[in-house]
């Protein structure tokens, strides 16, 4: 058999078939989900001034030292976006955005490239859905928009999502720069004990030795003093009240204070979603306070906060978690007992398709608990419930699959009625 010519380069993939379906089912979601929470679709070109990702990521990160895409057309210095944060600030700024006054909430989705060495869960060209929310440096926000990521998740079907969470704390000489010395101080004399890569990043980048990968570093960095024990006054109480809105929110987090986030522009809250089928390579998705990011592109103070998700490592994580198929995310299941009420049940997804709803049933003959499991894997949002009993008395069983929130009878001819009041909020 002659070989193909051609094949997509290492770190690019293509996506077809059921994957390209998943693929499409995640970009739809985040569509469908973060308007809901005030996001507006935002879209920026797929390259921008190389300086731009310089001066946002940081000159001393991996990113701007060796894995951005640079070209350069005549004299212009070109660079594929390795994230997005950078692109939406910088137009954020140029259009003005600023001056509407009070937050901006935009979300993207699009092709992210950094040339890392390709594996498991890595690529060259990935994708991310992301959001930002300028303008403001509530803390609200911050538990907010963290549990938003949690939700997509979750909406998603991705099980067992855990959630890192520190302070970085902020520029006053007080807090990071202290820290920082703090933290010199500490490792200094053991700097030897260190792998080689963290001896070379100790003078550029100190913080990058909590979040080195490697165990005799993760060992030596369990002992170094903590980020969030060393904020200012400010970063402290701003931090306790995130910890506190995440919670009153439902989301449960480890303090993590290794988790430093690569890119310079963070600050204060940084989080880090993980799940355990990725491995080494564990975070689902990540993010946290940008607060400075504006000034530094020469607009005027704004504090910001926002996440990015990889599209790719949702996808493993759903494929580790037995995801079926995944044809389109469903508003609605039907799950019946016996025979009589399956035929009923099939009669009843027909007319909310027909009145446009997305709705399915099981058709393999699965009990009623396992079918009510599927449902939930579906991403269903309410399932109507029906056996020989309901079918009896002319009713079905409308539950709405939300977490917390409950079912109610309806009638089988007018139960339309019920599934869009559950659908509609
Ligand atoms: P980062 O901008 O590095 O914080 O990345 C945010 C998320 O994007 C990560 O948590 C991953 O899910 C995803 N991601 C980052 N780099 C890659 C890559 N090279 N290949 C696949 N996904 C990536």
């Amino acid at each position: 058999m002659p070989q193909p010519r051609f094949r997509a380069i290492e770190g690019t993939r293509d996506y077809f078939d059921r994957e390209g379906e998943r693929f499409d089912r995640v970009l739809a979601r985040a569509g469908e989900m973060f308007p809901r929470y005030g996001y507006a679709r935002f879209r920026t070109p797929i390259f921008e001034d190389s300086e731009l990702f310089a001066r946002s990521l940081g000159d001393a990160t991996d990113i701007v030292e060796k894995e951005m895409y640079t070209f350069q057309p005549g004299s212009d210095s070109l660079t594929l976006r390795p994230e997005g944060t950078a692109g939406i600030v910088r137009a954020y700024l140029q259009h003005g955005l600023d001056k509407r006054g009070g937050l901006v909430k935009l979300w993207y989705a699009g092709p992210m490239f950094r040339r890392e060495r390709p594996q498991k869960g890595r690529q060259r060209q990935f994708h991310q859905v992301g959001v930002e929310a300028i303008g403001s440096g509530d803390p609200l926000l911050d538990a907010e928009v963290i549990s938003l990521g949690l939700r997509f998740y979750e909406s998603l079907g991705v099980a067992g999502v855990g959630l890192r969470l520190n302070s970085i704390g902020c520029r006053k000489p007080e807090c990071r720069p202290r820290y920082r010395l703090i933290l010199r101080e500490a490792i200094q004399p053991r700097l030897g004990t260190f792998c080689r890569n963290c001896q070379a990043r100790f003078e550029r980048n100190v913080f990058r030795l909590l979040d080195c990968k490697v165990p005799q570093c993760r060992e030596l960095a369990r002992e170094l003093p903590k980020s969030h024990e060393n904020l200012c006054p400010e970063c402290a109480e701003h931090f306790a009240a995130v910890r506190q809105a995440v919670e009153a929110l439902g989301g449960s987090f480890s303090l993590d204070s290794d988790l430093v986030r690569g890119l310079d522009y963070y600050s204060r809250t940084v989080f880090e979603y993980t799940h355990e089928s990725l491995g080494a390579q564990n975070a689902l998705g990540g993010g946290g306070r940008y607060d400075g990011l504006a000034e530094e592109l020469g607009g005027p103070p704004v504090p910001a906060i926002g996440f990015a998700l990889g599209v790719e490592r949702i996808l493993i994580a759903l494929e580790a978690g037995g995801a079926c198929g995944c044809p389109p995310p469903l508003q609605a299941f039907g799950a019946s007992r016996g025979e009589a009420a399956r035929r009923a049940m099939a009669g009843l997804i027909a007319r909310l398709r027909e009145a446009g709803f997305s709705a399915d049933l099981d058709y393999d003959d699965r009990s009623l608990k396992s079918q009510l499991r599927l449902a939930n894997r579906r991403g269903a949002l309410c399932c109507l419930i029906l056996g020989e009993e309901e079918l009896g008395r002319g009713e079905v069983i409308v539950k709405d699959m939300r977490e917390g929130r409950g079912q109610a009878a309806a009638s089988l001819f007018d139960c339309l009625g019920k599934v869009r009041e559950i659908l509609s909020c």
